[in-house]
């Protein structure tokens, strides 16, 4: 090539290409809530801010009745939503309970639509009728549990639960077979702090040296007391074999504050961290944002605290109907994380779980807000899209179906190294389907040859 051509193909090109300035939307997830937002609630009104923070007053004010929600927000809500919400009260499988922070951030002019109401809150007026497949351990973490409180479904990790208590209790949680105390409609399986629990859990931990992994959740680490949460986090370090954990809670999204004001508390988790970084071992927490409304300048604050410290944290969401199912509200979620430097790790399509047919979407639903969502921001702040398969196949990028029936809204996946030569069904909630896809699934027998059939067809 001769000289002058070289410099023909360096030469500065005639214009530049200047990415137009983005529409300040784009700015959005910079826009976090500040101030005294909770002094519009009734009963907050005269709160100050170091009461507002404070964890203790945060749990003794967590409403957990209709007539606790009614002296809270007052003339903010009408008799009819009152009536709706005490319908919806009795014919919930879960416990209610939600913190004040919460409270104070649900819009009570349109509480129906709210996504916060909608995590926590039941209403009558919402219910649908059960899939026909469902089933109450729909992962199947009984059935995986060498012992109560302990699940051991994947080879090298497991799952251990040391409550049964959470800050909140949400109406989605995929545990409810567990989780709170009985209610009206649920018998729950027994899953109380015990110690002795504990000790098995790491003695059988210990006599497994493929288990290198260990999340625990429960429950949520946020209701262990601070000595608990230590003794777990050493017991668990001292174990050769185990080289990573990750500490599991909402808290961070209802009750930021207490990372904030339970010193002691922080501490013990920041102790276990650093000790682990000494042993050369990787502890962090994870956390579960469902909403962009859950992130408020109280929550930049914690966050900033544990970022400091060297705490890193992860944020698992859950895909839900009326919360989170829109592209933009989900590209905001992922931004605003990103932007408190909360890694946002999954996205999991709502566990068939009962009681919250309203709640799911299908996974066509998924499938597009993932598309759109990627391409955003950082691909390391992108999340993966998951479906957890009911029946115990584990965590699956959604994508992977072996075959999906959009028509009936039947998805089927395998899972070669968690149980292999298996089969694993997600069904898209039946409301969402087309009037004949719905008037098939009325009938039992149209039901069963609709199944077999998708599976003949994943089977190729
Ligand atoms: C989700 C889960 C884990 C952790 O899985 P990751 O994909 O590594 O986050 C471990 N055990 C059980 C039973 C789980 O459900
Ligand atoms: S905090 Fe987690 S374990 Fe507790 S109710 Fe919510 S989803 Fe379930």
């Amino acid at each position: 090539m001769a000289i002058s051509d070289v410099s023909k193909i360096h030469a500065p090109e005639p214009h530049r290409h200047v990415k137009p300035p983005a529409d300040p939307s784009a700015l959005e997830h910079e826009q976090l809530l500040q101030g005294e937002f909770w002094r519009t609630i009734p009963a907050y009104k005269d709160i100050d801010e170091p009461t507002f923070l404070d964890h203790v007053w945060q749990y003794r004010n967590s409403v957990k009745t209709v007539d606790e929600l009614a002296n809270t927000v007052q003339d903010l809500v009408s008799p009819k939503f009152l009536e709706d919400l005490r319908t919806g009260f009795h014919r919930a499988p879960m416990n209610v309970r939600v913190s004040p922070y919460a409270m104070a951030l649900i819009d009570w002019a349109n509480p129906y639509d709210d996504p916060i109401r909608t995590q926590f809150i039941p209403l009558a007026s919402r219910l649908l009728p059960d899939h026909p497949k469902l089933s109450l351990d729909s992962l199947h973490e009984l059935e995986d549990s060498p012992m109560p409180g302990l699940t051991h479904r994947y080879v090298d990790k497991a799952l251990f639960l040391p409550t049964n208590v959470c800050p909140v209790y949400c109406r989605f949680c995929t545990r409810s077979y567990a989780i709170g105390g009985d209610t009206d409609v649920v018998e729950k399986a027994e899953l109380a702090t015990d110690p002795k629990r504990w000790q098995d859990a790491f003695d059988y931990i210990a006599s497994r040296p493929e288990l290198e992994d260990i999340v625990i959740s429960g429950g949520d680490t946020y209701q262990l007391p601070a000595k608990s949460l230590k003794r777990i986090g050493d017991a668990l370090l001292d174990i050769p074999n185990v080289r990573r954990m990750r500490f599991a809670t909402k808290g961070p999204a209802i009750l930021p504050s207490k990372i904030l004001t339970d010193h002691a508390w922080t501490e013990a988790l920041i102790s276990v961290v650093d000790r682990g970084r000494t042993m050369g071992k990787d502890v962090v927490l994870h956390t579960h944002f469902n909403s962009p409304n859950e992130i408020t300048w109280i929550t930049e604050k914690a966050m900033r605290l544990l970022f400091e410290r060297g705490v890193f944290v992860r944020n698992q969401s859950v895909l839900i109907r009326g919360v989170n199912d829109d592209k933009e509200t989900m590209r905001l979620l992922v931004k605003r994380l990103g932007f408190l430097n909360v890694h946002p790790y999954y996205v999991y399509m709502h566990d068939m779980v009962k009681g919250v047919e309203d709640l799911r979407t299908t996974i066509q639903t998924a499938i597009d807000i993932e598309k759109f969502v990627r391409g955003s921001t950082a691909g390391y702040n992108t999340p993966l899209f998951l479906c957890d398969a009911p029946g115990g196949g584990g965590k699956r990028d959604l994508h992977s179906f072996d075959y999906y029936d959009r028509e009936n809204g039947i998805a089927v996946y395998s899972a070669p190294s968690v149980k292999p030569g298996e089969w694993f069904l997600y069904y898209d909630p039946i409301d969402q389907l087309s009037k004949d896809a719905q008037a098939r699934w009325k009938d039992p027998a149209t039901q069963d040859a609709m199944v077999a059939d998708a599976i003949k067809k994943a089977k190729g």
